[in-house]
């Protein structure tokens, strides 16, 4: 681990889903894959690259209008379509049928982080814990179901739809501490996000172990990319 230490003792521990206990950016790109790979996918002579990473620069783009209000639910989910469809100059009729297909793909690939899930058991027997994710309800709720003993484990599940501020609004983060009854100064938050996570914990007065590839010595928080080491560093 790197940065500053922990410094407060721990009385809650809130993990993000994507990115953090479940692997979003696999399920992502074998989805495209799959869509891509359909025998009658709209995409034309574009290999799956320029179809993936024209994906990948237009989601950040798109969720950031629908977090800013810009976009409503569905303006985001099919808007991500038409807007690839309009990227790679293709016709846009398809896209509310391809927003559909990718998320139908896109649920049969999710997978844990790896070593992720233990962690969250070996921190569930210490402290009480919690879900505060970004996304679409249905969405990270069939996650959920898919993976039963997060929610059973958790205290509070908080996915910024029902609440209507996503993160990094410090509105989500008091919310999810009101659901911990938890003073915020003893709030852990678990992601794997600079923006939504690091900076948006911060700013609600948590602490923060930031879960990221590689390792950062960053002035304001603790940075790990190995699960067994987050575990013996909390301070109870
Ligand atoms: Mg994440």
């Amino acid at each position: 681990m790197q940065g500053v230490p922990f410094d407060r003792p721990v009385r809650f521990v809130y993990f993000d889903l994507d990115d953090t206990l479940l692997d979003h950016h696999y399920a992502e790109h074998r989805a495209l894959e799959a869509l891509h790979a359909d025998p009658d996918q709209p995409f034309g002579g574009h290999g799956f690259e320029a179809v993936h990473v024209a994906y990948r620069a237009i989601n950040p783009l798109i969720w950031k209008a629908y977090a800013a209000g810009d976009l409503d639910k569905i303006g985001a989910k099919v808007g991500r379509f038409r807007r690839l469809l309009e990227e790679l100059s293709l016709p846009t009729g398809v896209d509310a049928q391809l927003a559909d297909r990718y998320l139908d793909h896109y649920s049969r690939f999710w997978r844990p982080v790896p070593g992720a899930l233990d962690a969250f058991h070996a921190i569930a027997e210490r402290w009480p814990v919690g879900i505060l994710t970004n996304g679409f309800v249905e969405i990270q709720q069939a996650k959920l179901r898919q993976y039963p003993d997060l929610s059973e484990r958790s205290a509070a599940v908080v996915i910024s739809e029902e609440v209507g501020v996503l993160k990094p609004h410090p509105d989500l983060f008091a919310e999810a501490a009101r659901r911990a009854g938890t003073a915020p100064e003893h709030i852990l938050y678990v992601g794997d996000s600079m923006h939504s996570d690091v900076e948006g914990g911060l700013g609600a007065g948590w602490q923060v172990a930031w879960f990221s590839a590689s390792e950062h010595d960053h002035p304001d928080v603790r940075s790990f990319s190995d699960w067994n080491q987050l575990v013996s560093q909390i301070p109870g």
